[in-house]
């Protein structure tokens, strides 16, 4: 048994709340931090049938990829169907949290799955949404303990510039100090001048883990108080957004691509717009429904595109371009992280003192089925 805040903290590390889009609603949507979790069901979507699951199978808390609410709600009407599971789920106390496009935009996602399932192997953001902000760490050590530091910083994440590891640039230099009274100082007395052969450590790191490596310093550090700087910096970090854009390992023709798509995720059908006989080899995608973004794919030369919810005028705009868009579906497109994000709670879980069952949900099935 955790508490939900356990289970919220593992979510975040998955998918950083940081990274939702402004109009988006993730987060904790019913219940409370303070509340126990034994049992996590994984779902697409907090449908009726999910609920009643829940209810009948005993679990305490559902993680969903779309918000529950998602509109702001001027009343809870249980006689209609949202206020209805409401008041089931508030009536048997199950949590229900979400992480809808800060899921679509982490690495591991949304698109990461449909990436890897649609035979892409290297992928990039394609709608980049965010860069990260990097952060420059100065910190003032001990010669005879420069090694120490460093590799603490290092090990909690500092220190990556691409490919490259262990960063750092070191300067020596002299540190002076005058202990206080009541002080306990690692070198040196209360009340005289203390001068010490210290290597100032320089490291950049993104933001988000500065807490981690600051702890990881001033562990390592020998000091009772260690002096060390944090500058903002306005080199740009690693992008991150919706979709992914990337190339197949080797061209193919659109209706081998489309069928390598359609196996891929296990779809019964997806809908192919054809533009021309153009081979696919650079190929865009974006999860759920990302028809807005097909001139954008276009513009970045994919020959393709994938994607959900594609209308006849975003069709039509498509072969206009000359780019392929194959309509996949919007459940298709999501629903293969609904297994990888259980997968993934449950080994961040396992590491937690007291631990929850994590279930990825399989029953959930596509709205669409085609009758001919
Ligand atoms: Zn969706």
């Amino acid at each position: 048994m955790v508490k939900c805040q356990v289970v919220m903290d593992a979510m975040d590390r998955i998918a950083p709340r940081a990274l939702a889009e402004d109009w988006d609603n993730p987060g904790l949507l019913t219940g409370s931090p303070a509340q126990n979790v034994h049992r996590i069901l994984v779902c697409l979507d907090v449908s009726e049938a999910i609920v009643d699951r829940a209810i009948a199978e005993d679990y305490d808390m559902i993680v969903s990829h779309h918000p529950l609410i998602f509109r702001s709600l001027k009343q809870v009407r249980t006689d209609l169907p949202l206020g209805g599971r409401l008041q089931k789920l508030l009536a048997h106390g199950i949590a229900v949290f979400a992480a809808h496009t800060n899921l679509d935009i982490a690495a591991g996602g949304v698109n990461d799955v449909l990436a890897a399932r649609i035979g892409l192997a290297a992928a990039e953001p394609f709608v980049v949404t965010k860069t990260g902000e990097l952060v420059k760490l100065a910190v003032y050590v001990p010669a005879a303990y420069a090694s120490q530091v460093r590799t603490a910083i290092s090990r909690a994440g500092a220190g990556f510039i691409g490919n490259y590891s262990c960063c750092t640039f070191n300067v020596a230099g002299q540190g002076t100090f005058l202990p206080q009274a009541g002080t306990h100082p690692f070198l040196g007395e209360p009340g005289t001048l203390t001068t010490v052969d210290e290597v100032r450590i320089e490291t950049i790191l993104p933001a988000q883990i500065q807490s981690r490596v600051l702890r990881a310093m001033l562990k390592a550090h020998p000091y009772e108080e260690p002096a060390y700087d944090l500058y903002p910096l306005k080199n740009p970090g690693e992008p991150a957004g919706l979709g992914r854009i990337g190339k197949l390992p080797q061209a193919m023709t659109v209706a081998a691509f489309a069928r390598q798509v359609c196996s891929g995720l296990q779809a019964a059908y997806v809908r192919l717009i054809r533009a021309g006989d153009r081979p696919v080899h650079k190929v865009a995608l974006c999860s759920g429904s990302g028809a807005e973004f097909i001139a954008k794919a276009a513009f970045q030369g994919a020959d393709a595109y994938v994607t959900g919810d594609v209308k006849y005028h975003d069709a039509q705009q498509a072969v206009d371009l000359g780019i392929h868009v194959i309509d996949a579906g919007h459940f298709p497109t999501e629903f293969p992280v609904v297994a990888e994000l259980a997968d993934r709670l449950r080994a961040v879980l396992q590491k937690t003192r007291g631990g929850a069952e994590v279930t990825a949900d399989t029953t959930a099935r596509d709205f669409f089925e085609v009758v001919s």
